[in-house]
Formats: structure tokens, C-alpha cells, sequence
């Protein structure tokens, strides 16, 4: 196949410059946490780290159907001496694609012609919104409600199938990838010194084998219980990328017809693998928070009118770990306008969740430490320029580690049921919940003597100063709206406020009580079910004020940085031998 590349080599050489593509570097080769692990679990990483691998070529066919010929295009090329297809190459490697978006909120298209797609490759790549709804329509007023019901899971890849469509399940349609990532996860599983650990990478394995949702139940509820183990694996299943399925709400006959088949649309997972090793240290500190989640739940707004997530009992399902990545691939790995620094999985859509399971928060160490003279200089740089001078001493990017942890934390608690009704939105409604809620929750933890009230102010702080972005975002990314919403949010409130220099101030006894209304407002969103309701609470505060603008405009003044991406040292070694 023959392609034309979209960036000009101008464009190109900017982009892959290291002031704009920025290195995060995972697990180094001579890592000490490396050497002090047992020999078994030195031979068992070498096998996750292939495993992990796998992954980067379920996602590429997820993500868009062109992903793999113009991968193997541009190495064509690069043999031949195309400079621009090797610059190319640099770029999709980071984004895992040839579309991605960058830290300013603009799409990165490597290829020429490539549109942008809302069912990325989980949808026929021709199919628009209104078709696929008369389709589904059609299909349910012919009584398939079964094959409906499999199209609208989050583990189908849809093609078309004569007038109608078809779903495969994923064990089927990405058979040789799950076959080979299962083997490695049986070795790993022979030489690993820790029994929990193995006997869930064989529930793993097992479940990629097989076209049976319990079996994924079976295995993620193992994969739940893991605290003690000193090695980290998880495939993670995420539900951001896929913008299509969710829409099936928004046709009124469509949503009538779903509901009286008793049938919950579900957005697809996306694959990914993270693969590290357990920092004993940090998941000291994490365990520490963990004895609240009650007196938490406790405190969560209109806590009456919902089930929680987790029981109030002391010894709930929650486990917690901080781990050193040694390698993240597929959609945990492909940076597009940054990478996550924790997870709390399973997500509330998983069949583990009935059955007893419980969720497990990782929290990635090398991805929110950036401790390097560059990312210093950055800092200082970023706060002379937009945080008043009386405020500096309370930024402490440790806080927002803090912050991150309370957030992780909220996503196990409030509503368990019925977001999904929320449609597109109920990714930005459930981010912002967590955010709002590890605000809203620091006054009962400092009384409950977790944080001093310095590191209360701290968090306040830090946060404050970070809800500000170098650009608008797309109303596709769940992480980034919410932050502007918050912004305006909080400005509203008077708890932030911009001077006309562009200079942001805090008034920090008017943050909890800021979080606290938005954190009530959100979780009534939640509890109303109600898909215009959502739409109206977002439009209300998505606003890229004056005030907004003026920080903006400083950052990106500051802050070069348009594209990132990782290096895998440890990883890329293990992966040869
Ligand atoms: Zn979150």
C-alpha cells in the first residue's frame, strides 16, 4: 500500500525536537528495584514485558484500521532513507497511531487524507451516527435483539454484515494477539515467586481463550485482591476511545426500542498492559488512606439516595498499590496529550463487580515524578510567571500525588448504577466527581488527621494553580474538560480568581465549599439519569472565559511542549532476551 505523509518535514523536525516532544522515561536498565527482585520474578517480568507488547497491536487495530499498513510503510520507506518518514515514525510511535492530539488540543494526523473518527476501528470506518442508529433500529424491530445486545458490548469489534451489522467478539477477532499474550502470561506464571500472582495470570490467560465474559470476571476479581505481590500486571480495559456507542441514546425511538429490550449499550474497551514492579514504600502511604474510605463514604453528599460502591465495613474490597512501571503498551502506552498516572479498575460496566469483586487502584511512580533539571526549570518557570508570589510556598507537586489519590479514591465512591444513561458525557461527569470529591473530602481526612492542615492548604493550592490549560480542549477529552470546567467553576465561586496580568490568586477557605456544591450538583447529574440534563450541566460550565484566556496564553508561552513520549529502557532489554 502506497501513503503520502501529512506533516512537512518543517512540521516534522519541530515536532520530534526535544523541547516539543517530551521523553518520560519509565524503569532504567541497572534499576535497584530491578536487581532486588527475586530470580523467578526476573525471569517472569522478561515474559509480561513480551506480553505487554501484544498489546500495542490489539490497540493500533482498535484505534483505526490503517494503523498497521502505514506502520509497515513508513519502516518500508525509513529502509529506503526517508528522512520524513522516519521523523514520521517517531511520532507514531509516541501516539501509537496516525491520529493522535496534542497537548494544545489539536489533532496530530500523520497521514494524509486520514479522518478523524468517532467508533474509531471498533465501527466500520464509513459508518455515520444516523446509520448506525436506523441499523440497530432496524435489527431490533426484527426481533435480533441478541446480536444487538453483542454490537453494543464493550468487547465487539462491528463490521457490516449485508444491509445489517455483525459484532466479533475480541477473543475471536484478535485470537493470534490474546493466544500469544496468554502463553507468555503461563510462563511468567511458572517461574513468579508469588502464588496469588500466578494464579491469576492463569485466570488471565484463560480468559483470552475464551469467548465468555465470566471468565474476564473470574480473572479481574483475582486481579482485584493483589496487594502483596512484587510484581504488577494488568491489562487494562478502558472506555475513553470509543465516542460512537454511546450515542444510541440520543435517537429517542432507538432508546425506547433499547429499553424495552432490556438492553445497556456499553462503550468499548480499549487494550492495554501495564507491566512494573511494587514500590513497597509508596503503597505504605497509599494503605494509609485506604482505613478512610468509609469515613469517606460517610461524608459524600446526598449519600442517602444511592447504593455505595463500597461497603461500609472496615476490610472492603479496595486494594491499593504504587508501582514502578517497567513497561506500558497499547492504550496505556500511547500518549495523546499525556499519559495517566493511576487507575482504579475494574470500571462500573465490569461483570466482576457482581460477582463479588472488588476494584484495585495502580498508581504509576515514573509518570508523575518528573524530578529532571528540565522539568524543574519548567515548574519555576510555570509559577513565577502565574501564581501569585504569597502562594508559591504552598506548590508542592507531592500534593498533587495526594490529590490523586483522593480522586482514585471517590471513583469508588457515589452512584454505582445508571451513568451510562448519561451518554458521551458520563466520562466527564464521573471524572469530575472524583475530582471534586478529593477536594471536597480533605476538611473530614486533616480532621481525621491523614493530611496537617499545611498539606490541606497545599493540595488547595496545587490544584488551584493546575486548572489551567495551554488550550481548549475537545469535548472528547473527558480529562481536560472537566479541568476547564472547574476553572470557570471555581472562579464563579470566588475561590480562584485571574488579575489582569494574567496572575492567578487563591482564596483557599473558599475551595472545600466550592468543591463541595459542584461535587453535589454533579452526583444529582448522576442520580437524574438523565441524558439532557448532563448535556446542560456540561454546556453551564465548558466556558473558555477572559480569565481563562489570559493564563492560557502565559502557559503557552512557557511551555513549549506539544507531544510526549515514553522510554522503556528496562523493558525494551528484557524484551530481547
Ligand atoms: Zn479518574
Amino acid at each position: 500500500m502506497s501513503f503520502e505523509l501529512n506533516l512537512t518535514t518543517e512540521e516534522l523536525e519541530k515536532r520530534t525536537n526535544k523541547d516539543f516532544l517530551i521523553r518520560k522515561p519509565m524503569l532504567e536498565k541497572d534499576a535497584e528495584e530491578y536487581n532486588n527482585l527475586a530470580d523467578g520474578d526476573k525471569e517472569a517480568l522478561k515474559h509480561l514485558v513480551k506480553a505487554a507488547n501484544y498489546a500495542n497491536l490489539v490497540y493500533m487495530k482498535q484505534d483505526n484500521v490503517l494503523n498497521i499498513p502505514f506502520k509497515n510503510y513508513l519502516e518500508e520507506e525509513i529502509k529506503k532513507g526517508n528522512k520524513a518518514a522516519e521523523l514520521t515514525k517517531i511520532l507514531f510511535d509516541a501516539q501509537l497511531g496516525i491520529i493522535g492530539i496534542d497537548s494544545e488540543s489539536k489533532p496530530v494526523i500523520l497521514l494524509k487524507g486520514a479522518k478523524v473518527l468517532d467508533g474509531k476501528a471498533f465501527y466500520p470506518n464509513d459508518l455515520s451516527k444516523e446509520e448506525f442508529h436506523t441499523i440497530l433500529k432496524n435489527m431490533l424491530k426484527d426481533g435480533k435483539k441478541e446480536e444487538v445486545q453483542a454490537i453494543l458490548n464493550q468487547r465487539s469489534i462491528v463490521k457490516r454484515e449485508g444491509n445489517g451489522l455483525k459484532a466479533f467478539d475480541y477473543t475471536v477477532e484478535f485470537k493470534e494477539e490474546f493466544e500469544c499474550i496468554a502463553k507468555e502470561l503461563e510462563m511468567a506464571a511458572k517461574t513468579s515467586t508469588n502464588k496469588d500472582f500466578n494464579e491469576y495470570l492463569l485466570l488471565q490467560a484463560k480468559a483470552l481463550r475464551e469467548n465468555n465474559p465470566m471468565s474476564d470476571a473470574q480473572a479481574d476479581k483475582k486481579w482485584a485482591t493483589l496487594q502483596d505481590t512484587p510484581l504488577e500486571f494488568t491489562i487494562s480495559r478502558e472506555q475513553y476511545a470509543d465516542l460512537l456507542t454511546g450515542t444510541v441514546i440520543e435517537d429517542e425511538e432507538l432508546k425506547l426500542l433499547l429499553e424495552q429490550n432490556d438492553i445497556t449499550a456499553i462503550s468499548k474497551d480499549s487494550i492495554g498492559i501495564r507491566v512494573g514492579i511494587v514500590n513497597k514504600k509508596g503503597t505504605e502511604d497509599l494503605l494509609k488512606v485506604k482505613a478512610y474510605l468509609p469515613l469517606m463514604a460517610e461524608n459524600m453528599p446526598l449519600k442517602e439516595k444511592y447504593e455505595q460502591n463500597i461497603s461500609s465495613e472496615e476490610d472492603n474490597l479496595q486494594t491499593m498499590v504504587d508501582v514502578d512501571i517497567v513497561s506500558l503498551r497499547g492504550d496505556e502506552g500511547s500518549y495523546r496529550g499525556g499519559i495517566t498516572i493511576a487507575q482504579n479498575l475494574p470500571n462500573n460496566d465490569k461483570l466482576s463487580l457482581t460477582i463479588g469483586g472488588g476494584r484495585r487502584n495502580v498508581y504509576h511512580r515514573q509518570v508523575r515524578t518528573s524530578n529532571s533539571p528540565e522539568a524543574l526549570e519548567r515548574r519555576k518557570k510555570r509559577l513565577d510567571a502565574t501564581l501569585d508570589k504569597e502562594l508559591h510556598k504552598f506548590y508542592n507537586p507531592e500534593a498533587d500525588h495526594w490529590f490523586t489519590i483522593g480522586h482514585e479514591n471517590v471513583h469508588s465512591l457515589g452512584p454505582k448504577s445508571g451513568t451510562e444513561a448519561l451518554g458521551k458525557y458520563k466520562n466527564i461527569i464521573e471524572e469530575n466527581k472524583a475530582d471534586m470529591g478529593s477536594l471536597a473530602l480533605l476538611d473530614c481526612l486533616t480532621n481525621a488527621g491523614v493530611y496537617t492542615q499545611e498539606e490541606k492548604n497545599q493540595i488547595l493550592v496545587t490544584f488551584g494553580a493546575n486548572c489551567f490549560l495551554k488550550a481548549k480542549p475537545e469535548m472528547s477529552q473527558a480529562h481536560r474538560v472537566r479541568t476547564v470546567m472547574q476553572a470557570y467553576f471555581f472562579i464563579k465561586e470566588g475561590a480562584i480568581s485571574v488579575n489582569n496580568e494574567g496572575v492567578i490568586n487563591i482564596n483557599i477557605e473558599k475551595m472545600i465549599p466550592a468543591a463541595r456544591k459542584m461535587l453535589t450538583e454533579i452526583i444529582e447529574v448522576q442520580l437524574s439519569q438523565n441524558f439532557n440534563r448532563g448535556e446542560k450541566y456540561i454546556n453551564d460550565y465548558f466556558k473558555w472565559t477572559d480569565d481563562i484566556e489570559k493564563v492560557s496564553a502565559k502557559l503557552k508561552e512557557i511551555d513549549k511542549s506539544l507531544n510526549g513520549m515514553l522510554v522503556t529502557p528496562l523493558a525494551d532489554l528484557l524484551s530481547e532476551g
